[in-house]
């Protein structure tokens, strides 16, 4: 927990998000600028910043966070998606507390990569 990032606070409850899934170790909710007609993030409770900042304690939960993307988007209407994860500011990284961009549905997803 990192008392001023955003997506912590998202995870203990301090700020409201349109949450779409809850495990003990990761939340998925909707982005709040979304840059397709779905597209949610999935956020490991576990502050860390960035991929950039994971090592082999984390493998698990890199796993777990893939594999939870297929099951969300079908859950969400989707079947197809991209996913994104922006890692470090030059990687467009914005906030620092690594997540998984999930996009699918409609033209607008093909511009998010350009
Ligand atoms: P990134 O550039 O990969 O760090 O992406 C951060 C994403 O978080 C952006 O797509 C934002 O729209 C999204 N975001 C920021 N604040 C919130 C929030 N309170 N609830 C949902 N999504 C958010
Ligand atoms: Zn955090």
């Amino acid at each position: 927990m990192s008392v001023d990032c955003i997506f912590c606070k998202i995870v203990n409850g301090a700020i409201p998000s349109k949450k779409i899934y809850e495990d003990e170790d990761i939340i998925a909710f909707h982005d709040i600028n979304p840059s397709a007609k779905v597209h949610f993030l999935l956020v490991p409770k576990l502050h860390v910043e960035s991929l950039a900042n994971c090592d082999s304690q984390h493998q698990a939960l890199l796993g777990k966070l893939l594999l939870l993307a297929p099951k969300i988007a079908k859950e969400q209407g989707l079947a197809g998606f991209k996913t994104l994860i922006n890692t470090g500011r030059e990687g467009g990284q914005e906030v620092f507390h690594l997540h998984v961009h999930v996009l699918g549905g409609g033209e607008k997803q093909r511009k998010t990569l350009a």
